[in-house]
Formats: structure tokens, sequence, C-alpha cells
């Protein structure tokens, strides 16, 4: 016996969604400033890996969220990505 499986991914059906990080309207989970800063961390990486002569995903967000200078949306972002999210 096979419980039945909710579709979950069908993101297009899902109106009204909100960012997983804070209040705002999401378009993929996340709003455009949380996407946005996703991208910027995410693109952000090799070139820490580079400087660094290698650097784990996980000490990358560590940093990320430690750096003074990084924005409070990247912040979130590095920590939610850090969490449940690699
Ligand atoms: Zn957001």
């Amino acid at each position: 016996m096979e419980a039945l499986r909710e579709p979950r991914m069908s993101r297009e059906e899902e109106e009204g969604m909100k960012c997983r990080l804070c209040e705002r309207e999401a378009v993929s989970g996340l709003c455009s400033y949380h996407e946005k800063a996703k991208e910027q961390v995410k693109n952000a990486y090799p070139r820490w890996v580079k400087a660094y002569g290698g650097m784990e995903w996980k000490d990358y967000l560590d940093s990320v969220k430690r750096n003074v200078q990084t924005g409070q949306w990247a912040k979130e972002i590095a920590e939610f990505l850090g969490s449940d999210n690699g």
C-alpha cells in the first residue's frame, strides 16, 4: 500500500507564494532580492576558491556570513544555503 504523493514542485501553480526568507512575494521560492543575492553569493564562490587556493562551500558561506561588508540579503542567503539548500 502506497501513500499518495502530493505534487510539490508545481511552482507555476502556486500563487501568492512567499519568499522563504522574508515576507515578500517570491518568484521561485525566493523573492527577487534574495534570488539576486543568491546568484551573487554563488557567483563569487569560484573567485574565493581561487584566491584562497581552495575553500569548502560551507567555509565560504561561513565567511560570507561573518564578513562585515556582506549585505543583509547575502548574509541571509548564506545562512539559507548553509542550512538545507547546499
Ligand atoms: Zn526574500
